[in-house]
């Protein structure tokens, strides 16, 4: 059975700061692929702490949708992990150029463990093992940021990671279910993450069977999540849900 775990909810910096909610990104399980999408700070205490607890050595890939710390921070101790210590050359490093260019987020250490490490660019289709996903275009945030699409068993997936709102996001999201980072409960049109306004239209073009929002920043947990995904529901006539840390989706 394909399942998918969001071993943290946090969004940019000051819920990753003071942990008000984890960072610890989303572990993927496919038939008989294990892969975790942007391991934050925590991401391999979460793993650990979670029931049934998920084991990084069995990874076999980690994508990074940017290389923000609140996506990479444990992408390094991820690779040790994945590779056994860095003993057993395995598993694939998905992320975008600048993640590994003049600042490199993978320490020179860990750069050679895994079998290779895929450069991510804009619309383009990946695979590992029997997992297969597509980017989006490039999104509007400070770094090079790309989106995700998949199909986990007969249902697909969006992954909307953190990006200013532009209307051709519609275009590229129409999944049955979509994955949604809203930071902020109020529009902050000078900084480049979405509001719950932007999620809200969204939603109501991209029609999927479920909307879950994610990666919330302080406003957002101050408005409580579930609160506004219930009324969000109602206006919407879509369901949509607030996630929790160790929520899962069992698909
Ligand atoms: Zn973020
Ligand atoms: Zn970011």
């Amino acid at each position: 059975m394909a399942f998918l775990k969001f071993l943290g909810t946090a969004g940019a910096r000051f819920v990753m700061i003071e942990q008000l909610r984890s960072s610890g990104g989303i572990w993927i399980s496919s038939k008989d692929t294990n892969l975790l999408i942007d391991p934050g700070p925590g991401s391999i205490v979460r793993c650990a702490a979670s029931r049934p607890k998920l084991d990084p050595t069995k990874l076999d890939g980690i994508i990074l949708t940017h290389r923000h710390l609140d996506h990479t921070n444990d992408i390094n101790v991820m690779i040790e992990a994945m590779t056994e210590g860095g003993f057993k050359k395995r598993g694939v490093v998905f992320c975008p150029a600048d993640a590994i260019n003049e600042d490199p987020v993978i320490l020179k250490h860990a750069f050679n463990f895994p079998e290779r490490i895929e450069i991510l660019e804009a619309d383009k289709n990946y695979r590992l093992r029997d997992f297969e996903f597509q980017t989006s275009m490039r999104h509007i945030h400070p770094v090079e940021t790309f989106g995700l699409k998949f199909n986990l068993g007969a249902t697909s997936v969006g992954l909307l990671t953190d990006t200013k709102f532009f209307k051709e996001l519609e275009d590229f999201y129409q999944t049955d279910i979509l994955i949604i980072s809203v930071v902020f409960f109020e529009p902050h049109p000078a900084i480049d993450h979405l509001c719950l306004n932007d999620a809200e239209e969204i939603i109501r073009s991209c029609k999927p069977k479920k909307a879950i929002l994610t990666h919330f920043g302080r406003t957002m947990l101050r408005a409580k999540p579930h609160i506004q995904a219930a009324a969000l529901t109602k206006r919407l006539g879509i369901p949509v849900e607030a996630a929790y840390d160790g929520m899962s989706l069992n698909l």
